[in-house]
């Protein structure tokens, strides 16, 4: 059994996600081999996938198609490169989201999205009802398509040194083509890969509040910023911080919720976090079913204190 796995990258180097879709892609039993497909100059994230432990061959496709990632014809590639292979693995980020139902609708399989576990190289588990049930799928199909939920498993190390394969892009379908993109620019780390996060929900009541009180606690942990779905509604928050079952999926080393209740859609999305921390003024809020340290405090008051504890150490 051979399996691809498509990395994630920004054509420099590799995204987090990609060492932690390894390991599932690992799993599997079968050889490892990693796609880097990007515009050109994307051998530099290439060699750094060969970098990866475990990894036997990188294949490298640069192309000006393959910039912006537009999906067809990064899905014509991977089909392209189908026979040689068993099962295609990719973290479910963004871009997976797009790219991977693609391939599975032309190699006419059934994608097994947003695994959480291994079972057997055709067995799965998955998290169904935002993560109040756990599915086990076992695929029948000859080529498996895979998306990886890559909070639940620990990043691959590096250490390896695979050979690097150029590859030719395929034919580009020509079905889209880039117009134009708005990238908001931010110093704090991305969520899904952010150690910490401080969220924000509701009881923020304002954009300049969660600049007042969310974004200084943030910056003192070197941590990322979320918010609730409501936050996001409420225009307190711009739509890309949203964790849960319709925002992000993040697992940090340690989440803090702020004014948040803990709605079931908004634990989908951080309730592997290894601590989490609730402030709320409810002590009957559910938050704190699943807090490790709960606060019964009014945020104004405590975030502020602790802010300011934080600048001490
Ligand atoms: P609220 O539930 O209003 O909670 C505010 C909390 O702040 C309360 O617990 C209150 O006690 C506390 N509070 C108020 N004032 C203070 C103060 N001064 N100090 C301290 N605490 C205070 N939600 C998500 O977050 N992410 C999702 O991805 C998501 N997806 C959804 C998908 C679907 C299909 C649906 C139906 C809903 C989804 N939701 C999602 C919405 C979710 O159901 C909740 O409505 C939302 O999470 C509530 O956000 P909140 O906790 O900020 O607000």
């Amino acid at each position: 059994m051979t399996t691809l796995l498509i990395a994630e990258h920004d054509n420099a180097a590799l995204k987090d996600a990609t060492h932690k879709a390894l390991t599932a892609a690992a799993q599997l039993g079968g050889e490892v081999h990693v796609l880097v497909a990007g515009s050109p100059g994307a051998k530099a994230a290439a060699d750094h996938a060969a970098k990866l432990a475990g990894v036997t061959k990188v294949l490298v496709a640069e192309s000006d198609a393959l910039s912006h990632d537009v999906a067809e014809p990064l899905a014509a590639l991977i089909v392209s490169l189908a026979p040689s292979y068993d099962a295609f693995v990719a973290p479910a980020t963004s871009r997976f989201k797009n790219v991977m139902p693609r391939v599975a609708a032309l190699l006419d399989v059934m994608q097994v999205s947003e695994i959480t576990k291994v079972v057997a190289p055709d067995t799965f588990e998955r998290p169904i009802y935002a993560g109040n049930a756990i599915q086990t799928v076992k695929s029948k199909d000859a080529k498996k398509v895979i998306t990886v939920r890559t909070s639940t498993f620990a990043a691959a190390a590096e250490g390896g040194s695979a050979a690097v394969e150029a590859v030719a892009a395929a034919a580009d379908p020509a079905l889209s083509s880039f117009v134009g993109e708005e990238v908001a620019k931010s110093d704090r780390p991305e969520l899904t890969s952010a150690k910490i996060i401080v969220s924000g929900g509701r009881a923020m009541q304002s954009r300049e509040n969660f600049s007042k009180y969310i974004e200084p606690l943030a910056d003192k942990l070197g941590a990322g910023v979320g918010a609730s779905r409501a936050a996001v509604d409420a225009g307190y928050a711009p739509n890309d911080w949203q964790v849960g079952q319709t925002g992000k999926v993040v697992a940090p080393e340690l989440y803090v919720a702020i004014g948040i209740s803990g709605a079931i859609q908004h634990l989908a999305g951080m309730k592997d976090s290894k601590v989490i921390v609730a402030i709320n003024k409810d002590e009957d809020a559910p938050i704190f079913q699943v807090a490790d340290y709960g606060l019964v405090a009014d945020l104004y008051q405590a975030v502020p204190e602790l802010t300011e504890e934080l600048g001490k150490l």
